[in-house]
């Protein structure tokens, strides 16, 4: 069963998202698994789990033995699995990412709040810096929702509909088209009449020409690897 690992002070604001439809019946019927870390039983010394940062400077970092002591609750197995650490600095997850950490055993998160976390707990279990975007939160319990959210609806038995994972956008090479339903009309928008014309051909080309249009004038990026990668093929 896929595992996400989460270690946080926060635990209480889990399963949020992740305990609602699909995948909330998901995890209820143990398809995946939600292992939570409260970061806060495991002080130093005292009653602390962090302290001021060296060289001055505001906010809290989170000790290294506060983190050692909470690891150490894991199994060999689960030690093993890949570490995230949500941070503004770290790389962008794309969807690619999360393919590939669907295709493991699990992952273990950490979850930073305040000023983040003490450099030497990255260094030494070798977790990889990864960002959800160029803003910054106050946690990362947030970042972790988002990127487990978007594995879990990647493994096999989640989402009923498999071929709707497949048609999404960043499954597929170009940005998706655009979606309609009834009413035939709203406030005199119409829905596009090759939509209901029952014509499947024309409606395929209908929405490859729309992906197209959308993905060129949005992401000229997405667009120029498309682009790329049909010449060389
Ligand atoms: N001092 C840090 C920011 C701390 S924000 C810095 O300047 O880099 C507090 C926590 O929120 C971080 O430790 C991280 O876990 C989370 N966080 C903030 N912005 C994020 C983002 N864009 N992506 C992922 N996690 C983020």
């Amino acid at each position: 069963m896929w595992q996400a690992n989460v270690f946080t002070i926060f635990p209480e604001a889990f399963p949020g998202t992740l305990g609602v439809s699909l995948i909330g019946d998901a995890l209820a019927q143990k398809k995946w698994d939600l292992n939570l870390i409260d970061l806060k039983k495991y002080p130093v010394k005292s009653d602390r789990i962090d302290s001021i940062p060296y060289g001055g400077g505001a906010g809290m970092i989170l000790s290294p033995l506060t983190f050692e002591k909470a690891f150490e609750t894991l199994s060999d197995n689960q030690k093993h699995m890949k570490k995230i650490y949500f941070s503004p600095r770290g790389r962008q997850m794309t969807q690619n990412d999360l393919q590939k950490l669907s295709q493991s055993e699990g992952v273990t998160m950490l979850c930073g709040r305040y000023e983040g976390v003490d450099q030497r707990i990255l260094d030494y279990y070798e977790f990889e810096e990864v960002s959800i975007g160029d803003f910054v939160l106050l946690g990362g319990e947030s970042a972790a929702m988002t990127i487990i959210e978007g594995i879990v609806r990647l493994l096999p038995e989640v989402v009923g509909n498999n071929e709707s994972i497949h048609t999404d956008s960043f499954q597929e090479p170009l940005l998706e088209y655009n979606q309609y339903t009834r009413p035939k009309e709203f406030h005199s928008l119409e829905v596009p009449k090759i939509l209901r014309s029952g014509n499947h051909e024309k409606i395929d080309e209908f929405r490859l020409k729309q992906s197209i249009e959308i993905t060129k004038q949005r992401r000229p990026d997405i667009w120029a690897k498309y682009v790329a990668e049909k010449i060389s093929r």
